[in-house]
């Protein structure tokens, strides 16, 4: 095999399969030719854990990506016919023989400016700083000795609008640091890091998620006391009926507690915390948003909401944080797993987040332009980055 390919197939196993790097898949990886012309990069549609040699991966050749971010007449298109002329240009740009439309990833852009190895990912603790308010000061705190400090990038839509602002912050970092940044922190997304190496990017993905870890503030331990068995089959039965009221689906309802999902529901300000709505694109993207906070587990209250939810136009949530009983998921079994990983990982960071400042969420506008952005996306999927 292609030693290029083995090494990205390689870097995506390992963080793919680590749930606290990669919430339900998230993220995506690539790896550049010796000679500069060619890179691999995970495709949309696979989750990084189960990219293999046959698939979950596409080839392009790089001049030609770069090509896409300097058209200066693709900034003036709508959302949606951007959307597909930069898939057609990326599925031009491919060269693996693959039969599959699979699509690269949608991140392909900004893969292409960075150096060799890229490893992009959503990890937890990444979440607490890039989510809250002092986050950008407590990361310049941890790395303010590094003769080569992180990029923090402002928030920018997913896509062509971040790789973008991406390509002019980078550029600035070349012309102050004469050399290409080797970590960048998103606001309200996540990391890159990038090396001449994949075993050096994994390093340095450690290396910085360690630093990361050992900053946040300690969570309290709470003794825990799970509520009664008859407590959690009565919301469990409220919540089932309040779905198929308001969705038309009966669908099974588990049932989730632990130290942070206890931490979060008994604050006084849960409700709060959540009403501030989801705090990244990929919370929108695969769960429909943020969970639903109930007060009185009552099944006709519980539909009103998802119903208003509908009228909004947002998707109803699968997700609800129960006043002091726990976290109850309602999905299919295929879906389940996803949903409790945003809902469990939304929970933590939020708690991180309000250490440091408070939360920092999508705005409404933000919100908007990604669901008009996902809806615009020629190739809808699970795991479309
Ligand atoms: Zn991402």
């Amino acid at each position: 095999m292609d030693k290029t390919l083995a090494d990205l197939i390689k870097i995506s196993n390992i963080t793919g399969r680590n749930p606290a790097l990669t919430q339900a898949a998230g993220g995506n990886t690539s790896v550049k030719t010796s000679d500069g012309k060619f890179m691999f990069i995970k495709a949309s549609g696979t989750a990084l854990k189960d990219m293999n040699a046959k698939r979950g991966w596409r080839k392009l050749r790089l001049n030609k990506v770069l090509g896409v971010i300097k058209d200066k007449c693709l900034a003036k298109m709508s959302t949606a016919r951007r959307e597909q002329e930069i898939l057609s240009r990326h599925l031009i740009s491919c060269c693996d023989g693959i039969a599959s439309t699979a699509r690269p990833s949608v991140e392909a852009n900004l893969h292409a400016l960075l150096d060799k190895c890229v490893i992009h990912l959503h990890p937890l603790v990444v979440g607490a700083y890039v989510n809250s308010k002092k986050g950008h000061v407590e990361i310049t705190k941890l790395f303010k000795s590094e003769k080569y400090p992180p990029l923090w990038i402002p928030y920018a839509p997913p896509g062509f609008p971040l790789a973008i602002k991406t390509s002019r912050l980078v550029a600035d970092y070349e012309k102050r640091y004469g050399k290409k940044p080797a970590i960048m922190f998103l606001a309200k997304h996540g990391i890159f890091v990038t090396a001449q190496n994949a075993p050096d990017a994994m390093r340095l993905l450690h290396n910085v998620l360690n630093r990361c870890e050992n900053n946040l503030p300690r969570l309290k331990t709470l003794c825990l006391k799970p509520p009664a068995a008859k407590k959690i089959l009565e919301v469990k039965s409220a919540i089932q009926k309040a779905v198929l009221n308001a969705t038309g689906h009966r669908l099974p309802v588990t049932f989730i507690y632990n130290n942070e999902i206890a931490l979060f529901i008994n604050r006084p300000d849960a409700a709060k915390l959540l009403a501030m709505g989801p705090l990244e694109p990929a919370e929108m993207v695969y769960v429909n948003g943020t969970p639903m906070w109930v007060e009185t587990p009552s099944p006709a209250k519980i539909a009103s909401g998802m119903k208003k939810m509908v009228r909004q136009g947002n998707k109803p949530v699968s997700a609800f944080l129960v006043k002091g009983v726990g976290l109850f998921i309602a999905a299919d079994k295929k879906d389940a797993p996803i949903v409790k990983d945003f809902a469990t990982g939304t929970t933590l960071v939020r708690l991180w987040a309000s250490h440091f400042g408070g939360l920092v969420p999508l705005t409404k506008t933000e919100q908007n332009f990604v669901k008009r952005w996902y809806l615009a996306a020629p190739q809808p999927t699970k795991h479309r980055r």
